[in-house]
């Protein structure tokens, strides 16, 4: 997840400040509407383009969830947005809709800019947002690392409509004068809690720096805590807030299990013993190294078990090529970092196997939300030893959800 840090000179950071909007790209002029309670009920609702719209409805998308029906609307209306909604509920969506709509697509500029933390899933983005404007006209460029320096620039400087990139990348191509940010309605953060984190944060004031005083700032994530709330307070220009209590993060549809193992030694073994049931559909086992992830890795392979494993030191080539093969269900148990805990959306996983319990409280609620995307059952199965007892207990109590010790005949309920 780190790759894409580079080292700047400045050695403190503040959150950058932005003044007054001055219009242009800003919100439209009227009545505040109560967004938390007006709900778009059919994307018909929305008044958006004709073939935006067509877009969603090719995708088989019918009706909006609910924050969508919620956060759309005031992402259209040119306001800064925070929104919150737990995982698999079409967060992207959600802020492509808005954006799309706002592009020009007469014009040749560069209007959008959407910011993910992971190659993998600004590549996803993208993937989406080319899917719902099939139909328009829209001209993008993936900014990410592990790509070609040139090629990127080239293409930029093209000005295409929309860029979806990750931070390093993204700050390079400014600083190279490769992305005009002079023209920038819209900017989107995904993940945004991680984004202003401390592995982040530098980056992401830094490319503020270069965006128009009136830019529209939409921040999403099914996290956010409150030094989160803290920082975006700089920043944020009197922002509708869509907001969900911890206590509702958690998904229903996802059951949620604990191995007691005593002794980590033991995790290798149990996995094996589970392994059928991990194949049935598609399933994430988490590591919390990458170390880990390719011992686990090489001993099952060395078993005869198939797997494929992902993490940030192994090449993009290979990257992309493990993510390609998981997307189309030919590699069925995949071993990752948390490289993979946030965004990706894969349908049909339905199992999520915590080999190592998390050591962050977020980083638990977006593991187990990998399965159970769009109100599908998932499954999570967390491996404990007596070190990680409290930190399951703490989990339990911060989502207030109950997480029970797995039945014997659990293959059969997946
Ligand atoms: P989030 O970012 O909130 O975790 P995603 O945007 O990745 O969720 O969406 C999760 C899944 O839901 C995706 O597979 C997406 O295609 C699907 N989806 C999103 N909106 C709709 C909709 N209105 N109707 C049906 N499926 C949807
Ligand atoms: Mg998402």
């Amino acid at each position: 997840m780190t790759e894409e840090i580079q080292q700047t000179d400045s050695t403190k950071y503040v959150p950058p400040t932005r003044g007054e909007r001055r219009g242009g790209g800003g919100a439209v002029e009227r009545e505040r509407l109560d967004y938390d309670n007006t709900l778009a009920n059919s994307f018909d609702d929305l008044d958006l383009k004709e073939r935006l719209l067509r877009g969603i409805y090719s995708l088989g998308f019918e009706k909006p969830s609910i924050i969508q029906q919620k956060a759309i609307l005031p992402v259209l209306h040119g306001h800064d947005v925070i929104a919150q909604a737990q995982s698999g509920t079409g967060k992207t969506a959600t802020f492509s809709i808005g954006l799309l709509n706002r592009i020009d697509h007469t014009k040749n500029e560069t209007q959008g800019l959407v910011l993910a933390h992971t190659r993998e899933l600004a590549l996803q983005i993208f993937n989406v947002m080319s899917g719902l404007s099939q139909f328009l006209d829209v001209t993008y460029n993936l900014s990410v690392g592990g790509t070609l320096i040139k090629d990127n620039i080239d293409e930029l400087l093209k000005n295409p409509q929309v860029v979806i990139g990750t931070p390093g990348r993204v700050l390079d191509m400014i600083n190279k004068k490769a992305l005009n940010t002079r023209t920038l309605k819209v900017l989107v953060i995904d993940e945004a809690d991680e984004m202003l984190s401390k592995i982040f944060s530098n980056q992401i004031y830094d490319i503020f720096r270069f965006l128009p005083n009136d830019i529209q700032v939409g921040l999403f994530s099914a996290t956010m805590t409150e030094e989160f709330f803290k920082l975006t307070k700089c920043f944020m220009r009197d922002p509708v807030k869509i907001l969900v209590k911890n206590e509702e993060l958690t998904l229903e549809g996802i059951r949620q299990y604990y191995i007691n193992l005593d002794k980590s030694e033991y995790k290798f073994d149990t996995l094996c013993d589970i392994y059928a049931a991990c194949t049935i559909s598609q399933t994430i086992i988490y590591c919390n190294s990458r170390r880990t992830v390719d011992q686990l890795t090489r001993q099952l392979v060395d078993g005869n078990f198939s797997v494929e494993s992902i993490h940030g030191d192994m090449g993009q080539d290979e990257r992309n090529k493990i993510m390609k093969e998981f997307r189309d269900g030919s590699c069925r148990v995949l071993i990752s970092t948390d490289l993979l805990s946030r965004g990706i959306d894969v349908q049909q996983v339905s199992l999520v196997i915590n080999f190592d319990l998390p050591n962050n409280i977020e980083s638990y609620i977006h593991r187990i939300g990998r399965s159970g995307r769009f109100g599908r059952k998932g499954t999570a199965i967390n491996f404990l030893t007596n070190y990680d007892l409290k930190k399951m207990e703490e989990i339990e109590k911060f989502y207030s959800t109950s997480v029970e010790e797995l039945p014997a005949n659990f293959s059969e309920m997946i």
